[in-house]
């Protein structure tokens, strides 16, 4: 362990988190509603990092008025404009990249070497965007006799965008990039357990936008994200959270109004290897599938779901407990470490409480179950990559998202019973298929219910490709050109030629 590059950190982390924390709102860091406060606490010490603002109703309400005060001059501001600033924040996220990593490191968990990925992803993903937003744009529809129209794409008006936990900072600050470029105003929630770097880039913002642009509160669901999804001037929500709240927010803003709500929500994803597939590579491919080493299992795309053919199940089983019994798990601040903590003593009881129903349930813990050895891990919520064999498809831990790291693997033999059952589930986020046979794949693929797929591959997300799920697994995708399509609404125009 590099200590001297450990401490640094840490000494790094106790300035940057003794700062004020602040909301943005109408340009102006500011209190919540009543000095309100909750603490922020770090899952590798059980201590509070910090205290954040608590954003109240009147908050919201402020944000949403000062979202909309500013969105007639955004709208008309050119996009070439808009993707300039947005182009600035780039720069900026790019100046401050250590210090947001370092905060997403001790709020969420994961390896401080992960979260600086993350704030390079969401660069990516902005320039992505930048490159993107001019091509979005109108048709031109023949007409009959003297009749012609055209498209155009307009903005919704105020945006409210709620993100999860698992990717602090890379959620934030790529997902306002859509709906701004396409001229929206954003109200952004911030996850509740994860506040730090959100809301510090929220003063990184408020000097390069202009005010009410985008707003950025923290606070929990019920309260600051209710009233956020229920405030009659928001016209479009977009989550990325877990199918029970897509779910609450689908009710919640139907009660009030019509409203165009996207939903990235939660997956259990198959992963199905076939006995000619390349085992060495799909042993990687199971351990980087589930996101140990990215975010301990907390990611929904993970491929929580190992099919393997009972020709290779042995060995494949033996690989990859060898496999996942090598990462490093450690401190979060440590660039050394390959595997954090999960996010909140809530998420470490859930995890166990699956950990306890795979083997009341039958299935084999064949490595973890609970907590790495050594003194250095007491305070900490750290849990082992665990692997489950002899699970059945209708135990719990193949059935519901556990949002951690532990992995089912289900036994197969026949082509048409291992597609059934992977389909044999609420979700359809992701699937992977591992096999040399082109035809196999494809047939596999085709039938797979799920909205983003891997031919010999996991977990990768590519810049430009759409990403969104099936069934439960949420409405509309990210990622690609239909996001910012997404944040717009289509006019017709017909013209009579005189
Ligand atoms: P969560 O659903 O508990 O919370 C997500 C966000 O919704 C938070 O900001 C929360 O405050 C807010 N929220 C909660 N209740 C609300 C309500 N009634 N009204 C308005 N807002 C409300 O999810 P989480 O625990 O933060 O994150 C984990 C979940 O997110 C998992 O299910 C995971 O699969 C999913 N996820 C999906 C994707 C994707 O791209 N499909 C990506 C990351 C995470």
């Amino acid at each position: 362990m590099s200590l001297s590059a450990l401490q640094r950190n840490q000494a790094r982390l106790e300035e940057l988190a003794g700062r004020p924390w602040k909301l943005l709102i109408g340009g102006e860091l500011t209190a919540a509603q009543g000095g309100k406060v909750y603490a922020t606490i770090s899952p590798s010490t059980g201590k509070t990092l910090a205290d954040v603002p608590f954003a109240q109703a009147t908050d919201v309400n402020s944000a949403v008025e000062a979202a909309e005060r500013a969105f007639p001059a955004w709208r008309d501001t050119p996009v070439v404009e808009r993707v300039a600033m947005l182009r600035k924040l780039i720069a900026a996220l790019k100046e401050n990249a250590y210090d947001l990593a370092l905060l997403d490191a001790a709020d969420l968990g994961s390896p401080i070497t992960a979260m600086q990925g993350d704030v390079r992803l969401a660069c990516i993903l902005l320039e992505y965007i930048c490159n993107a937003a001019s091509e979005v744009k109108g048709q031109s529809i023949p007409g009959v006799g003297n009749n012609w129209h055209i498209t155009r794409r307009e903005p919704y008006g105020v945006v409210g965008r709620i993100i999860p936990f698992n990717h602090p900072l890379m959620f934030a600050a790529s997902k306002i990039g859509a709906p701004l470029v396409m001229g929206n105003t954003v109200v952004l929630k911030v996850p509740d357990q994860t506040p730090l770097s959100p809301l510090y880039l929220g003063t990184l913002i408020k000097d390069i936008f202009p005010p009410g642009v985008i707003n950025i509160l923290s606070g929990d669901g019920q309260t600051t994200g209710d009233t956020l999804v229920r405030h009659p001037r928001v016209k479009r929500i977009a989550l990325t959270g877990s199918v029970e709240t897509g779910q609450l927010i689908q009710r919640s803003a139907a009660e009030v109004m019509i409203k165009h709500v996207s939903l990235e929500l939660g997956g259990k994803n198959p992963m199905i290897v076939f006995p000619d597939a390349d085992i060495d590579k799909a042993v990687e491919g199971a351990a980087t599938g589930m996101n140990f080493h990215w975010s301990q299992g907390q990611s929904c795309g993970s491929t929580t779901r190992l099919f393997l053919h009972k020709d290779i199940h042995d060995e494949f089983v033996e690989k990859l407990k060898q496999r996942v019994e090598r990462i490093r798990i450690g401190n979060p601040l440590d660039p050394e470490t390959e595997m954090g903590c999960v996010v909140s003593k809530a998420q470490y009881d859930k995890v166990h409480l699956y950990i306890g129903l795979g083997k009341e349930q039958g299935a084999q813990c064949v490595t973890g179950g609970g907590k790495p050895d050594g003194d250095q891990f007491a305070e900490g919520l750290y849990v082992r990559p665990t692997i489950f064999t002899g699970v059945s498809n209708d135990y719990r831990i193949a059935q519901e998202e556990i949002f951690g790291p532990i992995l089912s693997v289900l036994k197969w033999d026949d082509e048409e019973d291992v597609i059934r059952s992977a389909n044999r589930i609420e979700y359809g986020l992701t699937a992977a298929v591992w096999t040399r046979d082109i035809n196999k794949a494809f047939k596999a693929i085709n039938r797979l219910e799920a909205g983003f797929t891997w031919i010999n591959g996991s977990s990768t997300h590519f810049v430009g490709v759409p990403f969104g799920g099936y069934k439960n697994s949420g409405v509309d995708n990210e990622e690609g050109i239909e996001e910012l399509y997404s944040y717009t609404q289509l006019k017709a125009v017909n013209i009579v030629i005189a």
